[in-house]
């Protein structure tokens, strides 16, 4: 029989919500996790490509974790000019993954509910109730604060009166495929251009046994307006691999745009439900995990100081803005210039930057300053 209080009850196991729950039970909260599925990581809707760097920061990941080490992305522009990104890459197992960092969590102390759904939120002057259906039995669970850590299609912000609409340009729409019997790859793949994946990108990452997730994401308006990403996909890998088999098939969304608030009285959100995923890559695994940490610290200070108030949670929300989305918001602006470019244009930037070292490459300024050397006038047109 689950407690009838926790100091936090985090809605979503995936990544952010199990670090969220690691660290704030290492913090000495009481925690539950209720998660709708029921198995953990389980469809993936995901690429599972990650900065080697930066998850050995986060944790100890172990091989069993690790599908494929990757030595960098070769993107191709449409007329296939390379423009090679060098860095250490993991290509995760998340299926193994997610689930054993809910295990860490457990291990540390968090409790779990699995194939709970949360249906809605209930507050009152001291704390806050999440209604939660499990087997057609149907309870409410009270908590000092709740996290929402629901994933891209997150109802928690919303529960709260947090506005987490995004523009349809903002929503990547994506299909992936589980390729067999393709050549053994080191790198992962993007390619872009107006005819492979209008205004997206098609991926590839290479995973064990001569697999890969083979990918694409078009943004929502683009889909609106009839195109298919799955007929898109197909025409793709026919052409990429023409020999291979499709051993699973996944969809999902991606929401690469920001939001303004990210938290309300008793409410914090995070990893996608927080909307903090890089607008270019789209990867939010790292960002999803560091934003969990974050709010379970600042929900340990607000829970010792007795004030739960979305003025004291907003210092978490400052956080968030410093570390992730001033540098995304800049990114956001070159993703909604680069997806208008023509093919021709996208060969011409492939062109300026298919001879630049990216492992000299630091710091915007920096990737700036030689792309001023190659090509002045594209740098015009990324100004937008
Ligand atoms: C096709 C695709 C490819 C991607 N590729 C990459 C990549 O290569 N690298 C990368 O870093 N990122 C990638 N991403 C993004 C990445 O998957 C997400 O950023 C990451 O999973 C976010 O973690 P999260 O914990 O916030 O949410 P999720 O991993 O989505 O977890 C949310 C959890 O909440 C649960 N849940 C939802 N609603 C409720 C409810 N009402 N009650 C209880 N439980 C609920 C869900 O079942 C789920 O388990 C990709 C996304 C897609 C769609």
């Amino acid at each position: 029989m689950k407690k009838e209080k926790y100091n936090l009850i985090i809605i979503g196991a995936g990544p952010a919500g199990s670090m969220a729950a690691k660290t704030a039970v290492e913090s000495d909260l009481s925690v539950l996790m209720v998660e709708s599925r029921l198995q953990i990581g389980v469809p993936v809707q995901c690429a599972e490509g990650v900065s080697k760097k930066q998850l050995d920061k986060l944790i100890d990941v172990k091989p069993q974790h690790i599908s494929k080490k990757i030595k960098g992305f070769e993107i191709y522009s449409p007329d296939k000019t390379k423009v090679f990104v060098n860095g250490n890459g993991y290509v995760l197992e998340r299926k193994i993954f997610d689930r054993w960092l809910a295990e860490k969590a457990i291990e540390a102390g968090a409790e779990i509910m699995i194939g709970a759904k949360a249906t809605g939120l209930i507050k009152n002057e001291k704390d806050i109730a999440v209604k939660i259906k499990s087997s057609e039995k149907e309870y409410n669970l009270f908590a000092d604060i709740v996290i929402g850590a629901d994933g891209p299609a997150s109802v928690v912000g919303k529960w709260a009166g947090i506005n987490t609409d995004l523009n349809p340009s903002d929503i990547m729409i994506c299909q992936q495929f589980i390729a067999a019997g393709i050549e053994n790859l080191d790198c992962a793949e993007c390619y872009m251009g107006n005819e492979i994946a209008p205004a997206g990108y098609a991926w590839v990452f290479p995973k064990s046994g001569n697999t890969a997730n083979v990918g694409m994401g078009i943004p929502s308006e683009r889909v609106k307006d009839g195109i298919s990403v799955l007929e898109c996909l197909e025409k793709f890998i026919k052409n990429r691999f023409p020999n291979c088999q499709i051993i699973e098939k996944t969809s999902g969304g991606v929401p690469v745009g920001l939001i303004k608030n990210i938290v309300a009285d008793k409410v914090m959100l995070v990893g996608d439900a927080a909307r903090i995923v890089n607008p270019i890559s789209g990867g939010g695994i790292i960002n999803g995990m560091k934003s969990g940490i974050a709010a379970a610290e600042i929900a340990k200070e607000a829970i010792a100081q007795g004030d739960t108030s979305v003025n004291k949670l907003s210092k978490y929300e400052k956080i968030i803005w410093e570390e992730f989305n001033k540098t995304n918001a800049k990114l956001l602006k070159v993703k909604q210039v680069v997806q208008k470019l023509t093919d021709e244009e996208l060969n011409q930037l492939a062109r300026s930057l298919k001879d630049i070292d990216f492992s000299e490459i630091y710091n915007m300024p920096t990737l700036i300053k030689q792309l001023v050397l190659k090509n002045p006038r594209m740098l015009f047109k990324l100004r937008g």
